[in-house]
């Protein structure tokens, strides 16, 4: 028989950093496994930098769940000391009558929150270097910014460990049972007993779930860094997160850092995948075609010669919101899945309501919208 915890949690990235975390320090015994050493590059969680922000124009019920993540963001940067949300603000840029600017506002309103408008005759003006379609509106986000990725997986692993969590990289977990409220874990090297199971397991959760046949599609994304021809895309002269809405699809990016360049990327489209391959992200000549395209028309200023690339994936459910539910036929199993390429901001809270939920509490926020329920009967 192997060593016993009150909780095992399998994947130690983005949500599983934060659920060891969250467990750790309220006392629970706590063993979080990993099959590689978190933070790496061959899962979600990497590429140095995610777009953080509250009005969700996804839906207004992802809101009381953004305001207990900033909360929890915070929370971490006291305790590790460590600046890892830089409110940089964020333009949400498309169409009055499409999908972003009207749920921007739709949130907005329904939660209070801040919202500037303005026309793009304006926001030229104002972030000298941004352009677009003079019929589209442009929405402000004060309170939006950037996480740096990687720093905050570590963050949450460091902080796990040094409140009691046992932590293993390089082990893979090759199957778990439940069975009478106790679950058995068994990886390749050892087994591992445990009351509750978190599932954490990211691009991979099709695999370590597969009897539950969940409905999620792994698609490999691309990211591209490039480099301003003027100071005016660069974070110390005030540039901000974007975030367009275009005929072409969604594209996003970050405002230059020193030594990295301005990264960008294209939220739609992506080649769907069996699951991830390691360390493989062939290059994308179409995706990145697409990219240089949106650049061209938008940010006139941006250097075309990509300096780097990088790839990553997205683990999609079909209605594009996360799973967030103990498992039907067995309780004390919790599963976070499906982020559907949204999810790191989220990271800190689903990390908290995992820990509740596999404490036999209640989340501590509404998380109905995220349950597996709606999935009976497509499965
Ligand atoms: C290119 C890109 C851009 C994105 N941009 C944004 C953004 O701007 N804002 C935002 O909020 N979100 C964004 N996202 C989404 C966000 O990054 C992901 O939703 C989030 O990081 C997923 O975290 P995770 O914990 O589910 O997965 P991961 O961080 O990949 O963690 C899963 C972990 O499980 C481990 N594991 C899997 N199987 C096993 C096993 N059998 N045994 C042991 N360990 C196992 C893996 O090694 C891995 O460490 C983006 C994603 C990508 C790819």
């Amino acid at each position: 028989m192997g060593t016993s915890f009150d909780t095992i949690v399998i994947g130690l990235g983005g949500v599983g950093s934060a659920a060891a975390f969250a467990l750790a320090s309220q006392n629970v015994r706590t063993l979080g496994i990993d099959r590689f050493t978190p933070p790496h590059a061959r899962g979600s969680s990497h590429g140095e930098t995610r777009i953080i922000r509250k009005a969700y124009f996804e839906h207004p019920s992802y809101v009381p769940l953004l305001l207990r993540a900033y909360e929890l963001w915070g929370q971490l940067e006291c305790i590790a000391e460590q600046k890892l949300f830089h409110r940089t603000g964020l333009l949400e840029i498309g169409p009055s009558d499409g999908i972003v600017v009207p749920g921007v506002l739709l949130s907005a309103a329904q939660h209070g929150l801040d919202i500037e408008m303005m026309s793009m005759s304006e926001a030229r003006r104002r972030f000298p270097g941004i352009d677009g379609d003079v019929a589209w509106s442009v929405l402000l986000e004060r309170d939006a910014g950037y996480l740096n990725v990687e720093e905050c997986v570590a963050a949450y692993l460091k902080h796990a460990r040094l409140n009691g969590a046992e932590l293993k990289t390089d082990e893979v977990v090759v199957d778990w049972q439940s069975r009478h409220g106790t679950v058995v874990v068994r990886t390749d090297k050892d087994e591992y007993h445990a009351r509750s199971l978190v599932i954490a397991a990211g691009p991979w959760a099709s695999e370590t779930l597969s009897r539950y046949r969940l409905p999620l599609r792994v698609v490999r994304k691309h990211l591209y860094w490039y480099q301003g021809r003027t100071l005016g895309y660069r974070k110390d002269h005030g540039f901000p997160c974007y975030f367009y809405e275009t005929p072409q699809g969604y594209f996003y990016g970050f405002p230059e850092l020193d030594g990295v360049g301005a990264k960008v990327a294209r939220h739609s489209g992506g080649d769907a995948v069996q699951g991830p391959i390691d360390g493989m992200h062939p290059v994308d000549a179409d995706d990145q075609n697409l990219v240089e395209i949106f650049l061209k028309q938008n940010m006139p200023e941006m250097n075309l010669e990509c300096r780097q690339t990088k790839g990553c994936y997205y683990t999609m459910t079909p209605d594009e919101n996360f799973i967030v539910d103990c498992l039907p036929d067995a309780p004390n199993v919790t599963v976070v899945a499906g982020l559907s390429g949204h999810g790191f901001k989220f990271t800190s809270v689903l990390g908290e309501i995992a820990a509740c939920l596999s404490s036999g509490r209640n989340s501590p926020c509404p998380i109905d919208f995220l349950s597996l329920h709606r999935f009976e009967g497509t499965r």
